[in-house]
């Protein structure tokens, strides 16, 4: 029977479950009833390990105290107030420490409820700032092959992928991108790729196409997560810092996976040593306890559209019903606190090298094509077996049912540890994930 035509008893058909084979799913379900520390459990008790952090998004394990406490306790006090024209405390001081985690100049915070709202913020408050400064003719946004930034118009409009655009007409106009930078040259190059720092060059041919003032913003992952961790040539963030900064285009880091220590520094900007002008952040700002999300712009980008706005005036017409809210603020706090009570990040660079050097062992695993990663966040290619993508979904099922939990992304496996495992853990996910490969 399709699922169309089962009854309505069927527990599974009502809920419509996102980026899902929902019809695969309802003849194999794979579902998760408890989570502790760095394991998920099943319906049958079974452990699993959680190679993924959940989506990128819970660093520190599952289940913290300090975090559920805090959210309990916010909730007792205040569960809700309205973010336009009230403010609750907690805000302030989340946007605070924030702040203070952000490369120099990167100050002044805006709250969402999800890396998808992060990047349309971001693309939006990029408009109001050119217009603001008297240049409303810059509209054209750049973003990149392979990059994701969420589901809504703008984000899709700016991302690469496929599948994720065609069902929903052409996405925004006035929308260039990059040629994305998976290269064969740096095939099996753990770390960032020798070659390809002048695939950034794209961004002057736009220029040279459409005129240096028609661009607004040019948007990238400094690693793109959701394509399958594709690390940046050395010296190509660089090279876009460059071109943006001499023709006036807003740079846009979205380190909604690499935000809050998945590159061993709080944000990848800071490993890489670029600064954008404007950074997206989601996931870790709340270990994933509580959905939310946040922008953050350098002060002058504020500053010229406080400006241009009437004086007493609403400055910016943006904003959503759930941004700042209080349970997840609480929750950000917490996670923070966490970070660096624990010194979180220097645990990443600790456990760093050791998992890349495992991730690059599957060179000579049968049928791996690449493998590549940085801090964190490691990815294994494997040779497709029937269409694209079928080979990395069957070892996802086949993971479920093994004990591990990951990411697949078309063939290429990847790996996101959380910062809370052990070695012998991390040890564990790539062992299981050997013999899958090797069986498939
Ligand atoms: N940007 C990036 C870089 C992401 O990885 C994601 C989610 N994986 C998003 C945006 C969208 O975040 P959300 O799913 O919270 O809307």
């Amino acid at each position: 029977m399709s699922a169309a035509t089962r009854s309505s008893n069927d527990p599974l058909i009502h809920h419509w479950m996102p980026f899902t084979a929902n019809r695969q799913f309802h003849e194999q379900p794979r579902m998760i009833t408890r989570a502790e520390g760095v394991y998920y459990y099943n319906t049958r008790g079974e452990k699993l390990l959680d190679g993924s952090s959940g989506l990128y998004c819970i660093p520190l394990g599952h289940g913290r105290r300090e975090i559920r406490e805090a959210v309990a306790k916010q909730m007792e006090e205040l569960d809700y107030a309205p973010p336009f024209q009230y403010g609750v405390p907690t805000a302030f001081r989340l946007a605070t420490e924030v702040a203070q985690m952000l490369p120099e100049g990167i100050n002044r915070v805006f709250f969402g409820g999800s890396g998808s709202e992060a990047a349309d913020t971001a693309l939006k408050m990029a408009l109001a700032y050119h217009r603001a400064r008297g240049e409303a003719q810059r509209v054209r946004l750049i973003g990149r092959e392979r990059g994701y930034h969420g589901v809504n118009l703008g984000g899709m409009s700016v991302g690469g992928m496929m599948p994720n655009r065609k069902a929903f007409s052409t996405g925004l106009p006035g929308v260039s991108h990059l040629r994305h930078t998976h290269i064969k040259e740096n095939y099996f190059q753990m770390g960032e790729g020798e070659h390809g720092a002048d695939l950034a060059d794209d961004l002057e041919r736009f220029v040279n196409l459409h005129g240096p003032d028609t661009i607004a913003a040019c948007i990238v992952e400094p690693i793109a997560g959701s394509t399958g961790i594709l690390v940046p040539p050395k010296g190509y963030l660089k090279r876009l810092r460059e071109i943006c900064t001499k023709h006036g285009i807003l740079l846009i880091f979205d380190e909604v996976i690499t935000g809050f220590g998945r590159t061993g520094e709080a944000f990848a900007s800071q490993t890489f040593g670029v600064t954008p002008d404007i950074i997206t952040m989601a996931k870790a700002l709340t270990n994933g306890s509580i959905p939310m999300a946040a922008v953050a712009v350098k002060d002058e980008i504020q500053q010229a559209i406080f400006e241009a706005a009437p004086e007493n005036g609403i400055e910016l017409f943006h904003g959503y019903t759930y941004s700042a809210h209080p349970a997840a603020c609480a929750a950000g706090l917490a996670t923070l606190k966490i970070y660096r009570e624990e010194g979180i990040f220097d645990r990443v660079k600790s456990l760093t090298p050791a998992f890349l050097e495992q991730v690059g062992s599957f060179k000579d695993v049968e049928g791996v094509v690449d493998t590549r990663g940085h801090g964190l966040l490691g990815a294994v290619e494997l040779a497709p077996k029937g269409k694209p993508g079928e080979r990395g979904f069957k070892i996802l099922c086949k993971a479920f049912e093994r004990g591990l939990v990951l990411r697949a992304a078309g063939d290429s496996m990847v790996l996101a540890p959380p910062f809370a495992a052990t070695p012998d853990q991390i040890s564990e996910m790539l062992d299981i994930l050997r013999k899958l490969i090797q069986e498939s």
